[in-house]
């Protein structure tokens, strides 16, 4: 059988690409294993950077969402953006929030597994899953033949989802080994310092509630480089640089990031995770303030079997470089601790891509996730590059 549409991954982007071809085509989604080991970065064990099962790293993101849409690949699709956010969260409007600086904190993520299950009942024989790894495709005249273990599937067009770390494998084996680049991009969090009542500056931070989670205000740095948020700091977390270290928990999935909390003995710890969480009890004498920052060529993936390794030098860069709009900002003492972001993108080398004739519209090969994206900016970007995957998508449909 011949689909019209082969799906390699099943985690954000292939869920956004398949939602975006519509009912009536033949689509086979080879979505990795049912289960899989997360891996990690080389140096942070605590912290996933992929999981080549089913879902991806859908099953463990927070499901934040940025709607100030400054980098130009999420400009693209700004009505699918809006779109798409309504197919998740039809009691929420993001339509006035865009353009304008604000996280959408929902209290139920995108779940993968969920949204495939909702997409299986509204398409019905025309949606296919096979939980396998794909080895390689070939480009034919009239469409794709992949390759899988044993097995062997055609479709006229193919899209390439596998995620940051894995997407550059399969066409490097597929295509060329220039494909892949020697670096990935990144972000990391750090915590930037305090504010205090007494300054001028201070206010609260600004939250409104949905009945799906919760808006929370965000500000740029003076450059634009960093996203900064300001959370409330209370008891232990009072004293300068204290919370940091223990501010890693949020790095792990969700799941075992609340039991952790539950029993963890910082109650500072607790009323900022109820913040993060919740939007629970933003008004406190003095906040935290934490800065999302853009880093490029974060990591060096020199080899495929080993796990990226962290350039410490553009990372350290990157926060030497954060710039502040508050004077009366208590900074932090401890520069050289931060989190990565978990937001990898950039892996395939896009001049490389384009000269194979991945690029464009009429090809039959489409990367559909952060892979093929090379300015994210400071904001989340999982969103964004799904948004972008539905356009994607759209544009073969329409
Ligand atoms: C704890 C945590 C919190 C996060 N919070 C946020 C957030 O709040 N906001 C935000 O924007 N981002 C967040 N992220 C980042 C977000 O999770 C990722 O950017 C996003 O899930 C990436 O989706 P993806 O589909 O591109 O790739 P992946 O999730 O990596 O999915 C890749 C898919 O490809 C499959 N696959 C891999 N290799 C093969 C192969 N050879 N053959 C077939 N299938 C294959 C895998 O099984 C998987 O289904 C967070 C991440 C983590 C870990």
């Amino acid at each position: 059988m011949v689909y019209d549409d082969i799906i390699i991954g099943s985690g954000l982007a292939a869920l956004g690409t398949a939602v975006g071809l519509g009912p009536s085509r033949k689509v086979l989604i080879l979505g990795g294993p049912e289960k899989a080991e997360l891996e990690f970065y080389s140096d942070q064990k605590s912290i996933p950077c992929s999981y080549p099962g089913f879902g991806g790293l859908g099953n463990f993101w927070h499901g934040v969402v940025s709607t100030a849409i400054e980098a130009p690949y999420a400009q693209e699709s700004r009505k699918e953006l809006v779109e798409l956010f309504k197919y998740f969260y039809p009691r929420t409007s993001i339509q006035e929030r865009i353009g304008q600086p604000w996280l959408f904190v929902p209290r139920q993520p995108v779940r993968p597994r969920r949204e495939w299950a909702r997409l299986s009942r509204e398409r019905g024989g025309n949606l296919h899953f096979l939980p396998l790894l794909t080895d390689r495709f070939e480009i034919g005249d009239s469409g794709s033949t992949v390759f899988a273990g044993a097995e062997t599937f055609r479709s006229r067009r193919l899209w390439i989802a596998a995620g940051a770390i894995n997407s550059p494998k399969i066409l490097a084996t597929s295509i060329s080994p220039g494909l892949r680049r020697a670096f990935v991009s990144d972000h990391i969090i750090c915590y930037a310092g305090q504010l205090e009542q007494r300054a001028p500056e201070f206010s609260p931070p600004r939250v409104e509630r949905t009945s799906e989670g919760f808006w929370l205000a965000f500000e740029f740095s003076s450059d634009g480089g960093a996203l900064l948020t300001r959370r409330p700091a209370r008891f232990d977390y009072r004293r300068l640089d204290h919370g940091i270290e223990q501010r890693a928990i949020f790095g792990l999935p969700t799941n075992s990031a609340i039991a952790r909390l539950l029993k963890t003995t910082s109650p500072g710890l607790v009323a900022e995770g109820l913040f993060n969480k919740f939007g629970l009890f933003p008004n406190s004498r003095v906040l935290s303030v934490y800065a999302q920052i853009f880093v490029r060529d974060a990591l060096q993936f020199l080899r495929e079997d080993v796990p990226p390794t962290p350039v410490i030098e553009s990372e350290a860069q990157a926060v030497a470089r954060l710039s502040l709009p508050w004077p009366a900002l208590v900074k932090t003492r401890r520069p050289d601790l931060f989190l990565r972001g978990i937001h990898l993108h950039h892996s395939i080398d896009l001049d490389a891509l384009d000269a194979a004739g991945l690029s464009s519209e009429q090809s039959m090969v489409r990367v559909v996730d952060a892979s093929a994206i090379s300015q994210i900016g400071p904001e989340h970007h999982s969103f964004y590059a799904m948004a972008r995957a539905y356009r994607l998508s759209r544009q073969v449909v329409s």
